[in-house]
């Protein structure tokens, strides 16, 4: 049987960490309660981060910047009027994650710690250069969101240490912010590719600056500098969009599994570019 506590400050939590060094810590436990039921005979101490106020904060920083606790739910995010106006990228992928009862549970720290490359809210925090703070009883540091991920499921968290925000910088302005996500089905569906997309254009639609990273065909996040390249400087018509999803087949390294072959992944991930005909 397994011991749970539910801290109310990161203080508590730390102290409990000290005296629990094996502890797992829980957040929604959306991934956390799967593991353990299918994978693990897990009878050590659980740690519940919900009942800590302090991460489950949205705020902006004086600095224009926005902190988003580690135990947001993905609801909480996609109400937020604040993320809603700033960075659009990240609601609608919020939006995508699950069903409603998961996103009221699932947080946005646990994505990140769980480190699929499914995850949908990661093509956007990499595109938003989100970083992350991470504290452990004696200290904090902050590490860009691609240098956490270190690979599928693979992260630089280490024992004793938890993210407590994660921060977005003050928003740019950018013309089109798209998450596209494809799944076996409409919803409850895990990724079989997606795309996140922040675009800025001239007053005559001119590409000026693009930034593209897909999920789940790559075992992370994968940005393709090349893509983002071919549709600078042009329009945004289907031939400048063909170019670019094919530089974007070859940048991508998907595997086959029980949703998809990689073949199929590969297309996708092209095709999801041409979505933005219609932007
Ligand atoms: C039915 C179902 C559908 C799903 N659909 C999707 C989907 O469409 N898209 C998607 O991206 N995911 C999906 N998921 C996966 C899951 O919901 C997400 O990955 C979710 O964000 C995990 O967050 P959590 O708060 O539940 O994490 P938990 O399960 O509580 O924790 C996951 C891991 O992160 C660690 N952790 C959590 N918070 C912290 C922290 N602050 N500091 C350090 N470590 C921490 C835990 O110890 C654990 O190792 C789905 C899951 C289920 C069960």
């Amino acid at each position: 049987m397994n011991q749970v506590h539910m801290p109310t400050t990161v203080a508590e939590l730390f102290g409990l960490l000290g005296s629990h060094p094996g502890a797992r810590l829980m957040a929604g436990g959306t991934d956390l309660l799967v593991a353990l039921r299918h994978t693990q005979q897990y009878t050590g101490t659980i740690l519940c981060l919900e009942r800590i106020a302090e991460l489950s904060r949205i705020e902006e920083q004086p600095d224009g910047s926005v902190s988003i606790g580690a135990g947001v739910c993905f609801s909480k995010i996609t109400s937020s009027l604040l993320l809603q106006q700033r960075y659009p990228l990240l609601t609608q992928a919020a939006s995508t994650v699950g069903g409603p009862a998961i996103r009221t549970m699932a947080t946005i720290g646990g994505n990140s710690v769980t480190a699929s490359p499914a995850a949908d809210s990661l093509p956007a925090l990499y595109l938003l250069d989100a970083r992350l703070e991470l504290r452990t009883a004696a200290g904090q540091r902050t590490v860009a969101i691609d240098a956490f991920i270190i690979g599928p499921r693979r992260t630089m968290l280490q024992p004793g240490e938890i993210i407590s925000r994660i921060i977005l910088p003050p928003a740019e302005d950018w013309t089109i912010q798209r998450f596209e996500k494809v799944g076996r089905r409409k919803s409850l569906a895990i990724a079989v590719a997606s795309l996140a997309t922040l675009l800025r254009l001239s007053a005559d639609g001119t590409v000026l600056e693009a930034r593209f990273a897909w999920g789940s065909v790559g075992p992370t996040v994968i940005r393709c500098r090349e893509a983002e390249q071919a549709v600078i400087g042009k329009r945004l018509s289907e031939e400048t969009l063909r170019a670019a999803a094919e530089l974007a087949r070859q940048a991508v390294s998907p595997i086959d599994d029980i949703r998809a072959t990689a073949e199929y992944r590969r297309t996708v991930a092209g095709n999801l570019l041409l979505r933005l005909l219609d932007s």
